[in-house]
């Protein structure tokens, strides 16, 4: 199975990586472009979200204020997720979980999975449109207020 194949829903992840249809060339390219014309890195935005992780350290429902503006919580499952690369460990790191920002200045949020901060350090990779856990880096640059 190819790298691109195991990404399609109903492989490695029930919902998918990349939708049926995505080519994840294209995908990797259009959200390169984006995050340097917003000026960040991959780097600097998987940082961003490591932060309120390691703000959290153990996700709530509820949730808990963070520098007095965002409202993170999430919850926590079993297991966890593999990288399509498989690089690395078993599962991605804290990809046994969910999580969520609100920002409470704008009542924006954010959902985001856990082992988003290994795809976007690592590979550079936001999930396809299509997926249902794709983070847009333009949107996380906003309700994050990464800069
Ligand atoms: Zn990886």
């Amino acid at each position: 199975m190819s790298l691109e194949e195991s990404m399609r829903p109903g492989k490695l992840s029930q919902g998918g990586f990349l939708g049926e249809n995505e080519k994840l060339e294209d995908v990797l390219k259009a959200d390169d472009e984006t995050v340097r014309r917003l000026g960040l890195t991959h780097k600097k935005i998987a940082a961003r979200f490591q932060y309120f992780i390691d703000a959290v350290a153990y996700p709530t429902g509820s949730g808990v204020l963070v520098d007095g503006k965002y409202l993170v919580g999430g919850s926590v499952y079993r297991g966890g997720q593999e990288c399509p690369w498989q690089d690395g460990g078993l599962f991605m790191p804290n990809s046994c979980m969910d999580l969520y920002v609100v920002n409470q200045q704008t009542g924006e949020r954010l959902n985001f999975p856990g082992g988003i901060v290994h795809l976007i350090h690592v590979h550079h990779f936001y999930e396809g449109k299509e997926s249902p856990y794709r983070v847009d880096p333009e949107r996380a640059a906003k309700i994050l207020e990464i800069k």
